[in-house]
């Protein structure tokens, strides 16, 4: 894969910093406490699935004491939207459990002590240190992953190469808000399936082989739709299209079985 150059990846960031100068997350949370609630409810669900689930609760239930009082079964009931329902109403009972006793309710400024939290990781953390703290920390969700990759911007095999990566490369001054231009990015344009390359503003800076161009409407110049020359060879092979001059020689030879 090859690599954004430096001055690229200056460029590509002061483009994303012009489109949304003030970018943050999409999970509605009133203090720390409920952004790290919510980010726990947010694994392998959308930010819009659990704002409306916390839209309520958390106009009462707003604390670590507060939510040990509320309780795991009513807590599953406010939750049961959100995939994993049962597990998270858990991990979130027991990790405020652990915010009472071991830091007077309060959500920690530190990685470890975040990590030590039931059903808080890596990830988690990163996105808690980030909002609530103003850490230049780059949780790697499944946005940022495809995006560092596809772009040339951060390769990595695994995310936390892509993590270790970004943080080498992203200029200190972009750092802060990285996270975030990079998500949304990911979530509005660069999407898993049919980037819109027509309206992105790092186009030109873009290393992805697929990527469409600019006088084609995305939505009709799709990779899918125009895929690359290895593309519609691997596709054809895939597919069999490439099969009709081997089927007539595996005709011709069955034919001749036939007649023998
Ligand atoms: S040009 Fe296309 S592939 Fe590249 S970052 Fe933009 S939307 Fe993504």
């Amino acid at each position: 894969m090859t690599r954004m150059s430096k001055d690229n990846v200056g460029r590509f960031f002061a483009a994303l910093a012009a489109e949304r100068p003030d970018p943050t997350t999409e999970l509605a949370y009133i203090n720390a406490y409920t952004l790290l609630v919510a980010v726990v409810l947010s694994a392998q669900a959308t930010d819009v699935g659990v704002n409306k689930a916390t839209a309520e609760l958390f106009k009462t239930v707003n604390t670590a004491a507060a939510m040990v009082a509320f309780g795991e079964a009513r807590l599953r009931d406010a939750i049961k939207t959100i995939g994993l329902f049962r597990t998270k109403a858990a991990n979130v009972i027991r990790l405020s459990e652990l915010l009472v006793q071991k830091h007077g309710g309060e959500v920690p400024d530190n990685r470890e002590a975040l990590e030590e939290l039931p059903g808080v990781g890596r990830k988690t953390a990163n996105v808690v240190l980030n909002v609530a703290f103003g850490h230049p920390t780059i949780a790697v969700d499944t946005h940022i992953f495809r995006l560092a990759n596809r772009t040339g911007l951060a390769p990595g095999k695994d995310p936390r190469a892509v993590e270790d990566a970004l943080h080498s490369v992203v200029p200190e001054q972009y750092l802060r808000h990285a996270h975030h231009w990079l998500i949304l990015h990911g979530r509005y344009v660069c999407t898993a399936r049919n980037p819109k390359c027509a309206a992105c503003v790092v186009r030109d800076l873009c290393l992805y082989e697929a990527k469409t161009s600019a006088d084609v409407p995305a939505s009709s110049a799709s990779p899918a739709r125009r895929p690359s020359h290895r593309g519609r060879a691997s596709s054809a092979r895939a597919t069999g299209r490439r099969a009709p001059r081997r089927a007539r020689r595996r005709g011709a030879t069955s034919r001749g079985g036939r007649a023998r």
